[in-house]
Formats: structure tokens, sequence, C-alpha cells
């Protein structure tokens, strides 16, 4: 399990993208942050399109933009919106965050309630 102080800074970061989120067509923003394997925090946010199919979730623009600076697992992914009830990522985010990792640890959280899965408690058994 991860120590506060890094959870603090996934939180941050998620937060922060979730100001950035392109969501004209929900208004469902949403902000995630990936841990790698080397301790590093990458943040991403919900991407929509006019053409609803080509929109991207928030927790795999930071899993990919890991991907991208070179991280080669993924150990946690923390999924902020400012909503009264948890988003949890939905299957194909679940999907790819099990590419990249064995079992991570999921955080879901909100402005005053932060709860810890483990990636097989809502993914247990991943296409493969
Ligand atoms: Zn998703």
């Amino acid at each position: 399990m991860m120590n506060k102080v890094t959870q603090n800074k996934m939180l941050a970061a998620a937060k922060k993208a979730a100001l950035h989120a392109y969501a004209p067509y929900s208004d469902f923003k949403v902000g995630a942050a990936a841990l790698d394997e080397q301790g590093r925090i990458y943040a991403g946010c919900n991407v929509e399109n006019t053409s609803y199919g080509l929109t991207i979730c928030a927790e795999r623009a930071a899993i990919f933009k890991a991907v991208c600076a070179g991280a080669k697992s993924i150990k946690a992914v923390l999924v902020f919106t400012d909503t009264k009830k948890l988003t949890r990522p939905c299957g194909a985010c679940l999907q790819v965050i099990a590419e990249f990792g064995e079992n991570p640890e999921i955080i879901l959280a909100n402005k005053s309630i932060m709860r810890r899965y483990r990636l097989k408690d809502l993914l247990p058994e991943r296409f493969g």
C-alpha cells in the first residue's frame, strides 16, 4: 500500500487535471493520476468529442501519458470527481489498467471521501 504523501500527491494531481477536463457534452469532469514503478505520477482528464465514441476517459489518458514517458508498470490509479458519489473506472479503463499491473491499487476520491480497492476487486477476471 502506498504512503500518505504519495496518495496526497496523486489526489492533488487528479484534482488539478479534472479542472482541465474537456466535457462540454456530459459536463462530467474527471481527473485521474497514475503512479508508475518509479514513483512518478501522471495526470489525465477526460476528453470528449462531438463524435461521442472518440471520447477518452481520464484514467486511460493518465496511463497512456505514463507509458509515453517510459513507465513499465502501473502501481496505482486514483480517480477524482467532484461529485457526491464516487466514480469507479469503466470496464475499458479497468482492462487497460490490467495491462500494466498485476493488481494495482485503485483509489476513488471526491472532495471528502477516499476509498481504496485493488484492481481485482473491480475486475476479477480480465480479458487476456
Ligand atoms: Zn473509462
